[in-house]
């Protein structure tokens, strides 16, 4: 037996519900009773270990484009010094097929739509989800459709236009009124659009928990901090987590940190005031563009979950969030500003004394840098121009720099 929920009220619909939330709004997730007696499986792929955890009927590994296998590594001692954390941990996700955790969520969105035999596939995203979809609705010989919001950085569009994607940029002031005004349509026109904070993408996301997992060898770490807009990726490792808990793998769960950048804190801003409703943020700017739901649809769910459990959050300055691009750099990770968000988050909670010195803290590295190009002109690069016989002097420059006074 499989099924869907409303996460607040527990209203239940049938598992091929092509809605992505609940008629009064509220997120939905899979349930799956059998999950208590889940058990892990030999097999190739991530997902046919977990197999008993997953919904799907039919997981065919044509669908794969290699997503998961993402290293999960010991924080440079640099990063360790800026974060104050000596057991901090990287799970690098910008080592996906499309360089972002997206990919993980779109693999079983993808199921699922072979499985319920749709032609159509359609996402609303600020870049990576629908690169994502794009790539893999290709890889399915099926249509993607995409809608972006007019600021989406141009490399993250491109990349949707080349897998062959119908891509429609839609110019509207509120990008979460945007939202729900597009998933709105999917009942009128039968398609599926798939959302950030959807349940079957949230299954995907899940996997990314059993493979901590399995990389831990049954540890399990204190936190996970995690840059958040629509809500999806923190709701699948906090599932994937608290089934591998009911299914008695582990005795006890990571919480969880909710990262957001200062100018855009809906979650953040509501946890410092007690509130269980997103504080809606409209007309912001900032340089983490993968993070800027105002007002995450299912946001309500995240604030319940983060006040019963002890999560804790934080955000960060559009300074903190360049400069910590450019410390994750120095330590050889070139991540989206969105990802940066989460280490000086890190310093400040350990500073405030929430996460002690000895706490095992892992940070996602949800994207890669070089998907949001733009962004570094905020940064200098010691670049040297010169012609041939200028050279000679660059290098000793370089190699010797001149004292300064
Ligand atoms: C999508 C995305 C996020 C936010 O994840 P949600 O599931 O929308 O909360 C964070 N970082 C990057 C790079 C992303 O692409």
């Amino acid at each position: 037996m499989r099924l869907l929920r409303s996460t607040l009220t527990g209203i239940e619909y049938p598992f091929e519900r092509l809605e992505e939330f609940a008629d009064n709004g509220e997120s939905l997730e899979v349930v799956l009773p059998s999950v208590a007696q889940a058990r892990v499986r030999p097999g190739t792929y991530l997902w046919e270990r977990f197999a008993d955890f997953l919904p799907f009927e039919r997981m065919d590994p044509v669908l794969s484009l290699g997503e998961g296998n993402t290293p999960l590594l010991p924080a440079a001692p640099l990063l360790q010094q800026i974060s104050g954390l000596p057991g901090l941990l990287l799970k690098d996700e910008t080592q996906n097929p499309t360089w972002s955790f997206k990919d993980r969520g779109t693999l079983t969105t993808l199921f699922m739509a072979r499985e319920m035999g749709e032609r159509v596939t359609a996402t609303i995203s600020t870049g990576n989800m629908g690169h994502s979809v794009a790539a893999y609705a290709a890889r399915a010989g099926i249509m993607a459709i995409v809608f972006i919001p007019h600021f989406a950085p141009e490399p993250k569009v491109q990349a949707m236009a080349i897998h062959g994607a119908s891509v429609v940029r839609v110019s509207a002031p509120d990008y979460a009124a945007m939202k729900s005004a597009i998933l709105s349509l999917a009942g009128e026109f039968r398609l599926r659009i798939v959302s950030g904070n959807g349940p079957i993408r949230v299954e995907g996301y899940k996997l990314i928990a059993f493979e901590m997992f399995e990389q831990l060898r049954g540890q399990v770490p204190d936190f996970i901090a995690v840059p958040t807009s629509a809500c999806g990726h923190i709701r699948g490792l906090w599932k994937g987590w608290n089934e591998l808990r009911l299914a008695g793998f582990v005795e006890r769960v990571p919480r969880m940190i909710i990262v957001q950048a200062a100018n855009n804190s809906p979650l953040v801003t509501a946890m410092r005031r007690g509130l269980r409703r997103p504080v809606p943020f409209r007309d912001f700017q900032t340089v983490a563009e993968a993070i800027t739901s105002g007002n995450p649809q299912g946001g309500d769910e995240i604030l319940e979950k983060a006040a019963a459990h002890g999560w804790l959050a934080g955000d960060a300055t559009e300074e903190e969030i360049l400069e910590a691009q450019r410390a994750l750099a120095a330590a050889g990770h070139f991540v989206e500003p969105a990802t940066a968000a989460s280490l000086p988050v890190l310093k400040k909670l350990r500073q405030a004394g929430e996460i002690a010195l000895d706490q095992t803290v892992v940070m996602m590295l949800t994207g890669s840098g070089l998907k949001d190009m733009g962004v570094l002109k905020h940064h200098r690069l010691p670049l040297v121009d010169t012609p041939l016989d200028g050279v000679r002097k660059a290098l000793s420059d370089i190699l010797m720099p001149p004292t300064q006074v």
